[in-house]
């Protein structure tokens, strides 16, 4: 378990043509140790951007700590789940969740050993040998994140990554991985675009403003734990109230972006499978907008 902070947090994006975006403004936010935080925000808002700097892969002005020490590049205290699965189709699924423990140096045997339990833990024990092409979608999104698990980092960093899911099998995960989050105690940061997953699955949701994304406001989920069995907890009037919050909350920002032109955006801008719309036919949809377009 570790926690994050976030302080002073500035990313300025330079393109080849010269033009420049500022993605991320002055944005200060601290996750606590064990904590499920989700960030919620328009697309185009800085969301994975903001993630990416906390996983090392991008640089930014500003300071990230993890445990109180700052972020220098990628490390093994992070782990990251993207919504493309970036399985390797060569490896089996054993493999492919054991490949970050060889870069580790650890011993075959301890690897496939840690990588089964980490696939039992999402559910996959009896799929070891299969190839990822002989997978469902979500049986490969389980494997990404035992991939995840499987150096046992601190914090998990998830970046939309049931969105390319249909709608049943993204709230199953979303209950899996709310077990996974209680029996593992990590510290999950969970990228969004949808309220009502950010309700279901998070403690706290940080609203993000459109870009340059800032914290609009960070809103405590008071539902009880642990919510998956609780039967049809997303009908509930609790639920409702918060998501009703959120959507007020998001829905200004969704205008201010200017991301309300229909289904036919560009980049992860595709239109995720069952993704919620916005009250009035008005669609969160993902549209990002790249300097090169402006
Ligand atoms: P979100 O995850 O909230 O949809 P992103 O973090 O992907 O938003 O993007 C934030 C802004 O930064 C967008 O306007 C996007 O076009 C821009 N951006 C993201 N990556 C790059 C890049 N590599 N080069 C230039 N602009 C980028």
């Amino acid at each position: 378990m570790a926690s994050v902070d976030i302080e002073n947090l500035s990313k300025r994006y330079i393109s080849k043509a010269g033009g420049d975006c500022l993605a991320l403004d002055d944005l200060n936010l601290s996750i606590e140790k064990g904590e499920f935080f989700a960030l919620l925000g328009p697309s185009g808002c800085g969301k994975s951007t903001l993630l990416h700097i906390i996983g090392g892969l991008n640089s930014a002005d500003g300071k990230i700590l993890i445990n109180g020490q700052p972020v220098k590049g990628p490390g093994l205290n992070r782990g990251i789940v993207f919504q493309e699965y970036a399985l390797f189709p060569w490896l089996t699924v054993v493999e492919n969740v054991a490949f970050g423990l060889k870069m580790k140096g650890v011993a075959k045997r301890e690897r496939l050993q840690t990588a089964r339990e980490c696939l039992a833990l999402v559910g996959l024990s009896g799929f070891e040998e299969r190839y990822p092409d002989q997978l469902s979608g979500g049986m490969k999104q389980r494997t990404a994140i035992a991939r995840a698990l499987a150096y046992d980092p601190e914090v998990l960093l998830m970046d939309e990554p049931f969105a390319a899911l249909d709608a049943q099998t993204r709230e199953i995960l979303q209950g899996e991985l709310l077990k996974i989050w209680e029996k593992t105690g990590k510290t999950i940061i969970f990228v969004t675009h949808s309220i009502e997953e950010a309700v279901f699955l998070a403690q706290r949701v940080a609203v993000i403003t459109s870009r340059p994304g800032r914290i609009k406001k960070i809103v405590d989920i008071p539902l009880s734990t642990p919510r998956y069995e609780e039967e049809d907890i997303r009908s509930s009037a609790a639920f409702s109230e918060v998501r009703h919050e959120l959507w007020k909350l998001l829905s200004e920002e969704v205008v201010n972006s200017g991301t309300l032109n229909g289904y036919g955006g560009s980049s992860k801008a595709v239109q995720a499978k069952g993704s919620e719309p916005l009250g009035e036919g008005l669609l969160l949809q993902a549209q990002t907008e790249g300097v090169e377009q402006q």
